[in-house]
């Protein structure tokens, strides 16, 4: 069957001739006129048809756009000011802090700015903005975690880090560098560290009391009053001096009951005369090593100091820490207020509760404003009634023991007291 090609325009139809000569298109499809004839035509319109299509419209022009005008400085700072705790922070991007002219942006910090807006609670005038993007984008840019300090943190709005006096809280800090990621610092991130650690302190961690009694001469009046802390269930620490002239038996009974026995010299000397006229090395020799070896040979679980006097240098601390846990140094001039102290630290301050130190009110008013996590350590000596005034009363260690039971704070040994996070899981 011949076909012949029909072109539209653009579309080409390939069409039987008996459906042509249906249409009436074709002459002579009845007359006898062969089908030679009647291509050769078709072929012509063909061709006339595709000379024509090659004549395109003339495009219309479209329409030029206006140059684009950057926005100005201030419609960027506006628009990033405006930004703060909205989601629209998202869309910021590197070219709108080029043009408002924060030039301590750069691209790779643009995150650390556009997260800072979108997450914080402040609302921050244009100037004051400026200071803060900048400090964000520091803060992001510290390579060295060791680098981070709490000024840092503050000035990047991260919150939290300021205690009751104003000044930086250390604590706080501690623990946000304890669980930060080593880089690429952000300050929504940081701010929920804070957040738990003021949690927790506020509502995990237990507050503590740990209450401690010196030297060898103390032994037998500790022993006696043992009971006392039993009826409370409570634990004490004995730091014991000149072990070689008491009853060992004895010392070894009062860790069998759950208390903490510690190292309080062999000769009790003042470490920080005797280390600054003999050396530091002698002084640990002759006051310290021998007597810890004794101790753990009698099975003693020793990991505790505290300083005789109360006296220590920078050097003797040093010394002390590479065979204890844990220096407790002695607080005992007048006039001093008494300090709870975080319950992590490796060096603390005992205050004495001594006869002629001792101040009841004091100490109830130092248990009503424990945080979480913090420990209050006093420090005496023999338990009764001396002639020589290192010594507390029974009736004041009573006392002292029945306030601390009676709100609900934890006596520790001084070696566990840096459990508290532990002890709150
Ligand atoms: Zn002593």
């Amino acid at each position: 069957m011949p076909r012949i090609l029909i072109i539209f325009g653009t579309w080409t139809i390939k069409v039987p001739v008996f459906f042509l000569c249906f249409l009436g298109l074709l002459t002579g499809c009845n007359n006898g006129n062969n089908s030679q004839e009647v291509l050769v035509e078709v072929a012509e319109v063909i061709e006339s048809t595709a000379s024509e299509s090659v004549q395109l419209p003339t495009p219309t022009p479209l329409p030029v756009p206006p140059p684009v005008t950057p926005p100005t400085s201030e419609v960027s700072m506006s628009k990033i000011v405006s930004a703060q705790g909205s989601p629209d922070a998202q869309l910021l991007s590197f070219d709108d802090f080029d043009n408002a002219q924060l030039a301590c942006v750069d691209i790779e910090s643009v995150i650390a700015a556009t997260i800072y807006l979108e997450n914080t609670t402040n609302s921050l005038e244009e100037s004051e903005l400026r200071v803060r993007v900048c400090s964000v984008v520091s803060l992001y840019n510290v390579v060295n975690k060791a680098d981070l300090t709490p000024e840092l943190l503050i000035e990047s709005g991260v919150e939290g880090f300021v205690d009751d006096t104003g000044k930086p809280d250390l604590w706080a800090f501690d623990e946000v560098m304890l669980d930060a990621p080593e880089k690429n610092f952000l300050v929504p991130g940081l701010q929920k560290l804070v957040n738990a650690f003021h949690y927790n302190r506020d509502n995990v961690w237990p507050k503590q009391i740990n209450i401690s009694f010196d030297d060898g001469g103390a032994l037998d009046s500790l022993y006696e009053h043992l009971w006392r802390f039993e009826k409370y269930n409570a634990t004490i620490t004995y730091f014991v001096s000149h072990l070689a002239l008491i009853d060992e038996q004895r010392v070894l009974e009062i860790e069998a009951q759950g208390h903490e026995i510690g190292h309080h010299g062999a000769l009790h000397r003042h470490a920080a005369i005797y280390s600054k006229e003999h050396g530091v090395e002698k002084w640990l020799e002759e006051d310290i090593l021998g007597q810890l070896e004794y101790m753990k040979a009698l099975g003693l679980n020793v990991t505790t100091f505290a300083y005789p006097f109360g006296a220590r240098t920078k050097q003797t601390d040093e010394a002390l820490l590479k065979h204890f846990t844990h220096v407790r140094r002695f607080a005992a001039w007048s006039g001093l207020e008494y300090r709870n102290q975080r319950s992590d630290l490796a060096i603390m301050t005992g205050f004495s509760i001594d006869s002629h130190r001792i101040n009841l009110e004091q100490i109830f008013k130092a248990m009503d404003t424990l945080r979480g996590g913090e420990t209050l350590y006093l420090g005496t000596h023999a338990i009764g009634n001396y002639l020589s005034p290192w010594h507390i009363t029974t009736e004041n260690l009573e006392a002292v023991i029945a306030y601390a039971a009676s709100k609900d704070i934890q006596f520790c040994k001084m070696a566990e007291c840096q459990n508290f996070k532990i002890a709150s899981e």
